[in-house]
């Protein structure tokens, strides 16, 4: 019994049992690591005295929204973990006057963020497939894009403050983007978000879409190009052959493009509902078949070539935006072994392994150098005892 944090904390803030352990020894990635405790703060100053303890008695601490990241980056062997989930509530929100926000403690789980903004018309609009469970604390500690990241980036774009406190446990009020950039997007490695303040977007009313299909992999990059250039885009979605198949959309590549303009040929409200349904649901019918290994590989447009070659010909599917030239592709148990083959490929051509979902323990080996160097420097700046999520994107000390 760790006495000193359920003082901190209350009894029922703390959990030690093997049970409880166990659950907490897996994340999305589906690695495992069995973790010390678990600890849930509820306020801001109880996030400080936790990271100040840990540096006392030099026990790395793990940040943790609701575990949907797919590298590995919230959980840790006898390690403690800290869980966001109980901090989630709304703190302030402004409707009325013409800059719209809200500010939020970490935990909040961006569905239910957005339920509650549906009402003024407003929306938070990094939309992931995981936004049932994924916590603001994750979107923002991965810098997440969603699927209208053509219209939206970023999260850092929606972010206008945020409390934060180091691995140090010193506390920070930030609002720029120089600082945002020590916080945002750094995987929980340099400090704990306590609070964010977020800018929101109006709900978009009329949108159109356009779906094309393709048996040639040149003819989809040309389409692909072509698209990027239209106006009004938000989303672009690319369906491989396997997911076309399960979506019942037919055989080959098909691409679907939704603007905010009537400019797509689809404009009827139903055959849009269809079609984003099926953006929204291939991730869950690919998991059902057993493709539960998720990738995000990004490459130069004109280096995809060779990477649509290597899923096809090993019948890996793809299914997701193309944001930022992103292919994200799915494995099953037996293909599993073969990402490590990907990695190398998307390196050779000088890509990256992960343009969405971070490096976290999974993929730190192909950290690439500057970032590594950015979290070094970070790492001696506001974590020198390498306190939070140690182990994770990189060696450090
Ligand atoms: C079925 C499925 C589909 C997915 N599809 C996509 C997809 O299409 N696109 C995509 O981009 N992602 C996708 N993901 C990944 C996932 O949705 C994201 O990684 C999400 O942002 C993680 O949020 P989380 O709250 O679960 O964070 P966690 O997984 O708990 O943590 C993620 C990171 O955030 C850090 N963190 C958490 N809270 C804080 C905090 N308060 N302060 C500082 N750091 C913190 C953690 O330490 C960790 O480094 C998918 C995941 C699943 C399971």
């Amino acid at each position: 019994m760790n006495k000193h944090l359920i003082k901190l904390v209350g009894k029922n803030n703390v959990l030690e049992s093997d049970e409880d352990l166990e659950a907490y020894s897996i994340d999305a990635s589906l690695l495992e690591r069995r973790p010390a405790l678990v600890v849930f703060p509820k306020k801001v100053n109880e996030i400080q005295k936790i990271i100040n303890y840990c540096n006392r008695i030099n026990m790395p601490l793990t940040l943790r929204g609701a575990g949907t990241n797919c590298v590995g980056s919230a959980i840790g062997t006898n390690n403690y973990i800290m869980d966001f989930s109980r901090m989630n509530k709304v703190i302030e929100f402004e409707y009325e006057n013409k800059d719209k926000f809200i500010r939020l403690q970490p935990g909040i789980v961006v569905e239910n963020l957005n339920r509650f903004l549906s009402k003024y018309k407003l929306t938070f609009p990094i939309l992931t497939p995981e936004q049932s469970a994924s916590t603001i604390g994750g979107i923002l500690a991965l810098n997440k894009y969603g699927f209208r990241a053509f219209k939206y980036r970023r999260a850092m774009n929606w972010v206008s403050e945020l409390e934060v406190l180091d691995g140090t446990g010193k506390y920070y009020n930030i609002n720029n983007k120089e600082d945002f950039e020590n916080f945002i997007g750094t995987e929980g490695c340099i400090g704990a978000i306590a609070s964010a303040k977020l800018k929101l977007a109006n709900n978009i009313e009329n949108v159109s879409m356009d779906l094309f299909g393709f048996e040639d992999i040149v003819q989809l990059i040309t389409k692909w190009r072509e698209i990027e250039k239209k106006e009004g885009l938000i989303s672009l979605v690319l369906f491989d052959n396997i997911s076309s198949v399960f979506l019942d959309l037919g055989e080959g590549y098909h691409l679907i493009a939704e603007y905010e303009n009537n400019k797509g040929s689809v404009i009827e409200p139903l055959k849009i509902k269809k079609l984003r349904n099926k953006i929204l649901g291939i991730q869950n019918l690919l998991a059902d078949k057993g493709y539960i290994y998720r990738d995000d590989p990004s490459l130069p447009i004109d280096q995809t070539y060779d990477l649509f070659k290597w899923l096809n010909t090993n019948e890996i599917p793809i299914a997701g935006s193309l944001y930022n030239n992103t292919i994200h592709c799915f494995f099953n148990q037996e293909q599993k072994n073969l990402r490590e083959e990907m990695y190398e490929l998307v390196n050779k051509h000088q890509g990256n392994v992960s343009s969405n979902y971070g490096y976290g323990i999974l993929k730190k080996e192909y950290t690439p150098q500057i970032f590594k160097r950015k979290m070094m420097r970070l790492k001696e700046k506001y974590d020198y005892n390498n306190i939070l999520n140690r182990g994770e994107v990189l060696d450090y000390k």
